[in-house]
């Protein structure tokens, strides 16, 4: 049996009332050929979370599609919450959602099942351009009534070539309406995203700027903030400028967590459109070849073998570098950002 990570992230379903365009779902990408399956129900929910508790999962993420859409998920919560306290498992469950269908009934919800609120704000003004709604007033709201109530929340920010500008403003909106920390995502090609990824991709200047501006306002509010899509390490200019502000640069695929999708099937990484297995199955991992190049990190470019930092630094996205050039250690160019240029001693 294959060993599993610690977290594992539910997609309950597949459905969503936004249309992001940096939308990585791979059901979402043009052509996909994603199989879809029928979504799970209640009672298969609960027996998935059963297997994953006794399976050695400690923690949940939920997210979808959009999880609020999903009629059982205060039950599933609720199982979840539970069935970890009959365990000793006091983890938080993390819920990723748009927002949209935010009420104080899911807040009340979330605050009695130990959940970690993580709201998507995609910018300000440009939040409508990227979610095709019109509801960042709505975000900051249900930011506020959440800390009102005492739940701990994310502002989550995705980061794109056209809202980079407002970046300020937008983690300062978040704060100051009550979100309780930051988690920037560089935009990633994947899903929807290939559609627009030259509108979206940032360069490597106005990566650089995104992680300058965010230090700055995190050093402003005596904050702390992470950016959680990994970057290459060439790529920052300037690292030891960032006290406030980590970054991701080591892939968590397969490793520190992976998918279950809504109707069962296993995934490395959310970002990730290959099924590698079935929670329903015997033998859940089936591609056991694919699992374990994540698994074991099998994966640098063979321009980056030679670097020093090799053992600090995954080079980008894996998945990215799957999704653009059919293997998981192609080079992640997915924008300018990549600059192979490994580190002298
Ligand atoms: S990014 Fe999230 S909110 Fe946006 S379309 Fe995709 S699933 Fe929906
Ligand atoms: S050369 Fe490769 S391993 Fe070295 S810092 Fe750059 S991306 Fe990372
Ligand atoms: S595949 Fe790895 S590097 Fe890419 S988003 Fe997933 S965890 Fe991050």
């Amino acid at each position: 049996m294959t060993c599993l990570p610690k977290c594992a992230v539910l997609e309950l379903t597949y459905q969503c009332n936004h249309k992001c365009k940096f939308c990585s779902c791979p059901w979402y990408a043009p052509n996909s050929s994603y199989s879809i399956g029928q979504e799970l129900n209640l009672n298969q929910w609960k027996q998935v979370i059963l297997k994953l508790y006794d399976l050695g999962i400690q923690a949940f993420s939920i997210s979808g599609g959009e999880c609020l859409l999903k009629d059982c998920l205060p039950d599933i919560l609720r199982f979840i919450n539970e069935e970890g306290q009959t365990r000793g498992l006091r983890k938080e469950i993390v819920v990723i959602s748009n927002g949209l269908l935010m009420n104080d009934d899911y807040l009340q919800l979330f605050k009695q099942n130990h959940v970690h609120l993580s709201m998507s704000l995609p910018g300000i003004e440009t939040f409508a351009q990227h979610t095709g709604v019109d509801n960042a007033n709505g975000v900051l709201h249900w930011f506020q009534e959440a800390k009102r109530i005492g739940l701990n929340t994310t502002v989550n920010i995705t980061v794109t070539k056209k809202n980079y500008y407002e970046l300020f403003r937008t983690i300062s909106l978040g704060l100051i309406n009550g979100a309780s920390s930051v988690l920037l995502n560089r935009f990633l090609p994947g899903g929807r995203g290939l559609i627009y990824q030259d509108e979206l991709a940032l360069n490597k200047a106005q990566l650089n700027c995104m992680l300058d501006t965010a230090e700055e306002v995190l050093i402003l509010s005596n904050r702390y903030g992470f950016v959680g899509t990994e970057i290459p390490l060439c790529a920052i200019d300037s690292p030891e400028k960032h006290k406030h502000l980590r970054y991701g640069t080591k892939c968590a695929a397969a490793k520190d967590f992976f998918v279950i999708d809504p109707a069962g099937q296993i995934r490395t990484c959310n970002h990730s459109p290959k099924v590698v297995g079935n929670i329903f199955h015997q033998e859940i991992i089936e591609d056991k070849e694919y699992w374990n190049i994540f698994a074991n990190s099998n994966y640098h470019p063979t321009i980056c073998q030679s670097c020093k930092l090799l053992n600090m630094c995954d080079c980008g996205c894996r998945e990215v570098a799957n999704i653009l050039h059919h293997s998981p250690s192609a080079v992640d160019d997915s924008t300018e950002l990549y600059v192979a240029r490994p580190a002298k001693p």
